[in-house]
C-alpha cells in the first residue's frame, strides 16, 4: 500500500523513526498504515476463492476443545456467569443481545481452529452482516462477516484485523456455507516500566487461503479509531463477539504454543588445544568415505558433498562445529595417523584409513 505515495510513505517512516527515538515506538498507528480506522477509499483485496469443501480439522491430542457441539462448560459470560449464547443440534449459536461469550481459561500465544456460519437466510448488510468476531486476550478481533459480495469498508471484511489491516484476498464462502479460521496468534509483550516491547501478531488462513501474514495489531482493535497499547496481563480470554447476529460456530479448539525452546547445554564447541601447522598437516588427507583439509590454521573435514569445520579437543579427537559428531585420529608414537574414525550422530560412522596425504 505503501507504493501508492512514495513520499508519503517516506514522511511516515521518518516520522515513526523520530518517534521510536523518544520512546513512543509503536505509537502512532495512522502514520505507520497511511489509512484512517474504515477509510471507504481503501482498496478491496481481491477475490481468491477457496475450495469448495469444508477445510474441517479435528483437533490433535494437546488442543484445549473449547467447543465440540455439546455444551458451553469451556464458556462464561463476560463476568464469569452462565452464558446465554446457545447450543442447538451441535452448534454454537451468537445470540443477540446476550454479550459477548469468554473462554473460562485465559490464553496468550496460541493456535486456533474456528468454523463459522454466517445463516444463508441473512437480510442485513454491511457490518450487520452477520457481523461476530473473535477476540484474542479479550482485545485484538480478527473480524467474522459475510463478505464475499456484501460491500463494507476493507479494514472490516471478513479476515480483517478489525479496523486496521484488511485481508490480504477476499477468502470467503458465501452465507450458509461454513467457513474455517485457522489462526497463530502472538500476544503483545511488555518492558518492565510497562512500554511496549513488541506487539500481538496474527498469521491467519481463511477457508485454508493466508490472508493474514505475520501481521501486527497495531494495539487494541477497537470501531472507528486506532487505540494505542497499554500494558496488560500476560494471559486473558478468548472472547467471541455478540453484534446482534446469529452468527454459529462449531469444531473450536485451541493449542497454546510453547514459545521458549530447550537449550542445550553446551552450545557450538570452542577449540581446546591449538595445534601446530606440523600436527595439523599430519592430519590432511584423503581417506576414502571423508577427507580432511586445512585452511590457514583450520581443519575441515568433508563427507556427502559436506564441508564441516573441525574444532580440536585433543591432538587427536575433533568435534564437528555444527553437525552433532566429532572425528578421532588413531595417531602412532611419531603422531602420524594410523586410522580415522568419522562418528557422525545421525549418519553412523565411517572408519578410514588414508589414501592419500592430499583431499582432493
Ligand atoms: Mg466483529
Amino acid at each position: 500500500m505503501f507504493n501508492r505515495c512514495r513520499t508519503r510513505s517516506t514522511i511516515f517512516s521518518i516520522a515513526s523513526f523520530a518517534l521510536a527515538s523518544f520512546g513512543w515506538s509503536l505509537a502512532n498507528a495512522q502514520l505507520e498504515t497511511g489509512w484512517k480506522a474504515h477509510d471507504l477509499s481503501r482498496p478491496l483485496p481481491k477475490v481468491a476463492t477457496p475450495a469448495d469443501e469444508d477445510l474441517t480439522v479435528s483437533p490433535p491430542s494437546d488442543a484445549v476443545i473449547l467447543f465440540d457441539g455439546s455444551d458451553l462448560k469451556q464458556w462464561s459470560d463476560s463476568q464469569g456467569g452462565k452464558s446465554k449464547w446457545q447450543v442447538k443440534d451441535g452448534v454454537l449459536i451468537a445470540t443477540p443481545k446476550s454479550g459477548n461469550l469468554f473462554t473460562k481459561k485465559k490464553f496468550s500465544d496460541c493456535q486456533l481452529h474456528l468454523e463459522w456460519e454466517i445463516p444463508a437466510d441473512i437480510k442485513r448488510e454491511g457490518q450487520a452482516r452477520g457481523n461476530s468476531g473473535v477476540y484474542f486476550m479479550e482485545s485484538f478481533e480478527i473480524q467474522i462477516l459475510d463478505t464475499l459480495t456484501n460491500k463494507t469498508y476493507a479494514d472490516g471484511m471478513a479476515g480483517a484485523i478489525y479496523g486496521q489491516y484488511p485481508p490480504l484476498v477476499n477468502a470467503a464462502r458465501p452465507a450458509g456455507k461454513w467457513q474455517s479460521y485457522d489462526i497463530v496468534f502472538h500476544g503483545p509483550r511488555f518492558n518492565e516500566d510497562g512500554s511496549l516491547k513488541s506487539r500481538a501478531t496474527a498469521t491467519v488462513f481463511l477457508n485454508g487461503i493466508l490472508i493474514q501474514d505475520n501481521s501486527e495489531f497495531l494495539g487494541p482493535t477497537t470501531w472507528i479509531k486506532h487505540q494505542d497499547y497499554s500494558k496488560s496481563p500476560n494471559k486473558r480470554r478468548l472472547s467471541l463477539q455478540d453484534h446482534g447476529n446469529p452468527t454459529r460456530f462449531r469444531n473450536i479448539w485451541i493449542r497454546e504454543l510453547v514459545s521458549e525452546r530447550p537449550q542445550p547445554e553446551k552450545p557450538y564447541p570452542s577449540p581446546e588445544v591449538e595445534l601446530s601447522d606440523d600436527k595439523m598437516k599430519r592430519l590432511v588427507g584423503d581417506y576414502g568415505d571423508f577427507k580432511v583439509s586445512n585452511s590457514g590454521d583450520r581443519l575441515f573435514c568433508r563427507f556427502f558433498q559436506t564441508e564441516m569445520e573441525l574444532v580440536p579437543l585433543s591432538e587427536s579427537e575433533f568435534l564437528m562445529k555444527k553437525c552433532a559428531g566429532k572425528l578421532v585420529f588413531d595417531l602412532d608414537a611419531n603422531g602420524e595417523v594410523k586410522e580415522a574414525k568419522l562418528h557422525l550422530d545421525a549418519a553412523g560412522k565411517r572408519v578410514g584409513t588414508k589414501k592419500s596425504a592430499t583431499a582432493k
